[in-house]
Parts: C-alpha cells; sequence; structure tokens
C-alpha cells in the first residue's frame, strides 16, 4: 500500500497535463493509464486555434480556448519540448464550392465580431487572400471560391506533447504506471484512494478522474452522473514525399464540410476527420469512414490524388451532452475532481485544462474560473 497525494486515472493529454502540474507543484503524484485502443489524444489531428471554432456560442468556453491557445508556447518551453510538437504554421480556410460561400461569409463576420471584442483573430494577422496566393501556399489546393489566411493558426502533435508532459512530470517526481482503475474508495463522503484491476491498492488525498470517454463508469462510485460519450472520429495520414514539399511549412487547411488537413514537417497530411456520434466503445476504421475523409480530401486538394497512404488512425472523443467540458470538483465527494468532455478541442484546451484542475485540486486560486464547467451542472 502506498500514499499519494493525488492519483490521476488516464494518460491522455488532459491528464498528463494535470499530472505533469501537480507534480511540477510539488505533489506526490501517480498517473495510472490504460491506453485503451481509441484514445483520442493519440489519434486528433491537432488543430489549436480557436477563432475560426464554429461548435459552441458559449462565451465562456471562448476565453477559456483562447486562454488555453496563448498558454501553449509558454508550456512547450517549459517542458522543453523541442521535437516540434507545437508550431504556429498558420490556418487557411477555403470555400471550395459556391454553396460553401454563405458559410464563408458567417466565418468571416464572426471573425471579425470576435476580433472586436476578444482581439482574436488579430486583425493584423488575418487577411483574406486570392485563390491563386492560396495555392501558393496550399500547393495541392484546387480551385476556390475564397480564402483567409490566418497567420496564427497552430497544430501540435498530441500524442508527442502528452508523452513529453509525462516525461517532464517524471523529472518531477511524477509517478506513472500502466493499469486498470476499477474503482475510486470513498468512505464517508471522502476520497480514500484507487483500485486497480490487478488487486492493487493505492492510498490518495485526491483522485482526478481524467479519462476521456471512459470518464462516465466512475459515476457510481462517486454518486454522480459524469455524463460523456465516445464520438469516434476517423482520419488518414497521407505522404506527400519530401520532393514535393515547398520549403517552408504548409498551413493547416480547412473547408466548410468539417474536414481539414495538418500538414507536418515529415511531409504527412492529416486528412480528417469523421464525427460518429453514437459510435459506443467501438474503435474501428471503417470502409465508409475511409470513404468520407478521403472523398473530402480530394475535394479540397485534388493535388493529394498520388499521395502514400501512410495509416488511419481512430480516437473516440469524449463528448458531453452541451458540449462543454466537465471541469472541477465533485461537490459530493471531498477530494474527488472530473477534468473530461473536452469533444473535438481536447487538443486545444487540454494543456491548459489540466493546469487550471490541478490547481483546483491544490486549493490555490484557479487561473481561469471553472464555474461554467461544473459536473454538477447535469
Ligand atoms: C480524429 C480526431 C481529431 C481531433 N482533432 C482535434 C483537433 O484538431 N483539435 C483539438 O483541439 N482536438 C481534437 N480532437 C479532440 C481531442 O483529441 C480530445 O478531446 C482529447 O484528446 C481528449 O483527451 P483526454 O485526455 O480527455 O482523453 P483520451 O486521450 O481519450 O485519454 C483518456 C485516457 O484515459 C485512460 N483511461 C480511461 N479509463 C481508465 C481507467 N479506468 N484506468 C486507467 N486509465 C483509464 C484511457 O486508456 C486513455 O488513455 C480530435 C479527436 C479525434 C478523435
Amino acid at each position: 500500500m502506498t500514499g499519494y497525494d493525488a492519483v490521476v486515472v488516464g494518460g491522455g493529454l488532459v491528464g498528463s497535463a494535470a499530472a505533469y502540474h501537480l507534480a511540477r507543484a510539488g505533489e506526490e503524484t501517480l498517473l495510472v493509464d490504460r491506453y485503451d485502443d481509441g484514445r483520442a489524444t493519440d489519434a486528433g489531428a491537432g488543430i489549436v486555434f480557436p477563432p475560426t471554432s464554429s461548435r459552441t456560442e458559449s462565451p465562456e468556453w471562448f476565453a477559456l480556448a483562447l486562454e488555453a491557445a496563448d498558454y501553449y508556447p509558454e508550456l512547450a518551453e517549459a517542458i522543453g519540448e523541442r521535437g516540434g510538437a507545437y508550431a504556429r504554421t498558420g490556418l487557411l480556410s477555403v470555400a471550395v464550392d459556391p454553396e460553401e460561400v454563405p458559410d464563408f461569409e458567417r466565418e468571416r463576420s464572426r471573425s471579425r465580431r470576435r476580433a472586436e471584442e476578444y482581439g482574436r483573430p488579430r486583425p493584423d494577422r488575418t487577411a483574406e487572400v486570392s485563390p491563386e496566393r492560396a495555392r501558393e501556399l496550399y500547393p495541392p489546393l484546387g480551385d476556390v471560391e475564397r480564402a483567409i489566411h490566418y497567420e496564427d493558426g497552430a497544430r501540435v502533435d498530441g500524442r508527442a506533447f502528452a508523452r513529453a508532459l509525462r516525461e517532464a512530470g517524471r523529472e518531477a517526481g511524477l509517478t506513472v504506471e500502466r493499469g486498470d482503475v476499477t474503482d475510486v474508495r470513498v468512505v464517508g463522503g471522502v476520497v480514500r484512494g484507487v483500485d486497480t484491476v490487478d488487486g492493487a491498492s493505492h492510498d490518495a488525498e485526491a483522485v482526478l478522474i481524467a479519462g476521456g470517454a471512459w470518464s462516465s463508469a466512475f459515476g457510481a462510485a462517486l454518486g454522480i452522473e459524469v455524463p460523456v460519450e465516445p464520438q469516434r472520429g476517423q482520419i488518414l495520414h497521407l505522404d506527400v514525399g519530401e520532393a514535393d514539399r515547398p520549403s517552408g511549412e504548409w498551413p493547416i487547411l480547412k473547408a466548410f464540410r468539417h474536414q481539414y488537413q495538418v500538414p507536418w514537417p515529415d511531409g504527412r497530411v492529416a486528412c480528417g476527420a469523421t464525427r460518429e456520434a453514437g459510435s459506443g466503445f467501438d474503435p474501428r476504421i471503417t470502409l465508409d469512414g475511409l470513404r468520407e475523409v478521403s472523398t473530402e480530401a480530394l475535394r479540397m486538394a485534388p493535388g493529394l490524388a498520388g499521395a502514400r497512404h501512410v495509416e488511419s488512425r481512430v480516437g473516440l472523443r469524449p463528448v458531453s451532452p452541451d458540449g462543454l467540458p466537465i471541469l472541477g470538483p465533485v461537490p459530493s465527494v471531498e477530494g474527488a475532481f472530473v477534468a473530461t468532455g473536452h469533444g473535438p478541442t481536447g487538443l486545444t484546451l487540454g494543456p491548459y485544462s489540466g493546469k487550471v484542475v490541478a490547481q483546483v485540486l491544490r486549493g490555490v486560486e484557479p487561473a481561469a474560473s471553472l464555474a461554467s464547467f461544473g459536473v454538477d451542472r447535469f
């Protein structure tokens, strides 16, 4: 039997970030991860750019997402992440067909409104560009009607960034274990620790559930509902080959049918992704999913037709009923905390959510208010 200040359940980007921040603050911390197939962090495309997001009109979400995106460069520096897992490469938003022009116009007005209200996207780093200029920036692009270039668009390799966080956490004393947490022990309304499937028991003063789409399994132990559902996302990785790449880096490309392309310096382009509500815990790659993704990839960028297929990935996004993350303490159980429900934007929010939840767990003033994201709102 061992005793910890905190146990974090789940080592995706959210759990890894929380565990890193706890360990850095001097808390004796254990991170237990089951490495499920379908771990969202490993499949995520990695777009980090809230200003073009249309997923929610919640001002609280937008404010949190902007702070989260701004936190990335500082955190990457702090953990010595020098492998290029995070970079600002710009984002190109295009209307491919005339039917997409109204959506393009809507995005343009939303961006202007957000720029006035929040200063983002920064007007001096945002410009409508000609279709020819768009193709210079992204050579496989086909004919487009309209295009906007946002210079501040950024991308992250979630898998590599989460690994770097765990490694930096280890240097600060974090213990990382592969394991399956089966129960949170609660006695008299107070957390005592966790049990794992192999019969191990870890005493702890606090437990943070950061199990992504699997977090709902802990509702019974905590006497609450953690209403997250898995939403499957399939994404394919192409290799355009070194010879075809320009010397600079291509921006992220997005159009208006909920799909996008994220280029990487090694010649990969990740094209995704499906959004399959009701998929259950079934991380399978389907022919239908690949068809959907590849059809849209070629519609946006016909120049990718000869690219080599490298791999396809699949992840289960943890989705909450109102689309907002679930962050903070479990009011009825002292020492219990939750960080999940990040849905399609967990790579953007994850590191900052982890930081803020770690602060709340430690009882220090959090960098952001979590009042709108509590589990008790359901
Ligand atoms: C195809 C796709 C594209 C995406 N694109 C983007 C994007 O461009 N930008 C963006 O911001 N976000 C994106 N996302 C969303 C983002 O990936 C997720 O929101 C985020 O990764 C969720 O992180 P998480 O740590 O909560 O969950 P996960 O990464 O799923 O990690 C949860 C971990 O908890 C572990 N676990 C669960 N239960 C237990 C237990 N009982 N014991 C031990 N371990 C347990 C699991 O094994 C898993 O390792 C995308 C997602 C997908 C699938």
